[in-house]
């Protein structure tokens, strides 16, 4: 519509494709072959994704044989919940991703604080109060406001009652060093298309101690592919992007932690121009994430000025539809209503710039200015 170049600072809705992803994808839709064929062609796509395997697991400090290929982190979710057999107690934090939270009824929801971090004595009561193993799901970062989950003491205290951890990673992979061990999950959620894969592909990183009564429940059956775990001919050209995606993320973990003086510098100047309120600003977060008010300006307003202004940002977490709703997010951690109704969402990618940070700034400003005039 006229604009070019917008400077694009919703990366945590989807990323910028990395060159080595696209080059990864272009190579596997130029070659035939079904990675189940025993043939020479099979065998080449087969070791596409057995190399994309290896690099997503990786990422994350994890066995190859542990990843599951899916359509996507929503999948990955959907699938890890449905562990449990029967209708054992799921316990996952408020301020998990729709597609944990909405998967089935009964769900459980472990309170966060006022800086929407997981509260640990609240969940310890609620898995003494639990008889049967439950599965607890706790993301490592929050999608709206970056704010990091203490994973690995939730975790422990999941395993300290019997109980499985399943940690949706979406927004933390390619962003910070992940260590599957040293969090002690026995499930992990990820997607290509947030680290610069494509859209359309992920995995769910399953342990191999998720066995016997526990044993992951297939939601797609068909085919023996992905060790029977997810049926259905592999998305080749797909995965093989999401492996370039992960080796490419890994690599770039320092150059990514570098955004947060970015972010930081952003939430400074902003402030000396209005009482913006910056969302969990107390507690770790993602380096690229910035959940922060427009005193007086709704989302959905400064989300069309912004971008009139050459600017994408979101209103909350709108990853999913176009429309605005409350935050779900910020209810939990008790923002006021109205307050959280002014909050837009800002987030830095692998390729943001700095001079994409400074025109960010300006145009918020500008667009603050403008609303002030209209109210005066
Ligand atoms: N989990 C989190 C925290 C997310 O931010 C998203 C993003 O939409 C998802 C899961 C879903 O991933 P996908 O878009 O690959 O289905």
């Amino acid at each position: 519509m006229g604009m070019k170049n917008p400077v694009y600072m919703d990366h945590n809705a989807t990323t910028a494709v990395r060159p080595e992803a696209r080059d990864a994808v272009a190579l596997a839709l130029a070659l035939t072959g079904n990675p189940s064929s025993v043939h020479g062609s099979g065998r080449t796509a087969r070791r596409l994704v057995e190399d994309a395997r290896d690099a997503v697991a990786a990422l994350v400090g994890a066995e190859p044989a542990w990843v599951v290929f899916t359509s996507g982190g929503t999948e990955a979710n959907n699938l890890a919940l449905r562990v449990l057999p029967k209708r054992a107690p799921i316990l996952c934090s408020a301020v998990e991703h729709a597609s944990v939270l909405s998967v089935m009824d009964g769900i459980v929801e472990i309170p966060v604080d006022g800086d929407g971090v997981v509260d640990l004595g609240a969940l310890e009561a609620l898995l003494a109060g639990e008889d049967t193993p439950a599965l607890v799901s706790v993301m490592l970062a929050n999608n709206e406001t970056g704010v990091l989950q203490p994973v690995a003491d939730v975790a422990a205290l999941a395993h300290e009652h019997g109980a499985l951890i399943h940690c949706d990673a979406v927004q933390a992979a390619g962003k910070m060093a992940i260590d599957f061990r040293t969090l002690g999950c026995d499930l992990m959620s990820l997607s290509a298309h947030k680290i610069g894969g494509p859209s359309g592909v992920g995995a769910l990183v399953v342990t191999s101690g998720v066995e016997g009564d526990l044993a992951l429940i297939p939601m797609l059956r068909g085919g023996g592919q992905e060790r029977g775990r997810r049926a259905g001919t592999e998305n080749v050209p797909g995965i093989a992007g999401f492996g370039a995606a992960a080796r490419a993320a890994r690599e770039g973990l320092t150059d990514f932690a570098r955004l947060g003086r970015w972010r930081e510098r952003i939430e400074n100047r902003l402030r000396q121009h209005a009482d913006s309120r910056v969302y969990g600003f107390g507690a770790p977060r993602l380096a690229n994430t910035s959940c922060l008010t427009m005193p007086g300006v709704e989302a959905e307003t400064q989300v069309i000025q912004l971008d009139l202004a050459g600017v994408a940002v979101s209103a909350g977490a709108a990853c999913s539809s176009g429309k605005v709703e409350p935050s779900r997010v910020l209810a939990a951690m008790g923002v006021d209503a109205n307050e959280a109704a002014t909050a837009i969402r800002v987030s830095l990618g692998w390729n943001t710039t700095e001079d994409d940070a400074d025109k960010f700034v300006e145009a918020w400003i500008q667009v603050y200015g403008q609303a002030q005039a209209h109210a005066a």
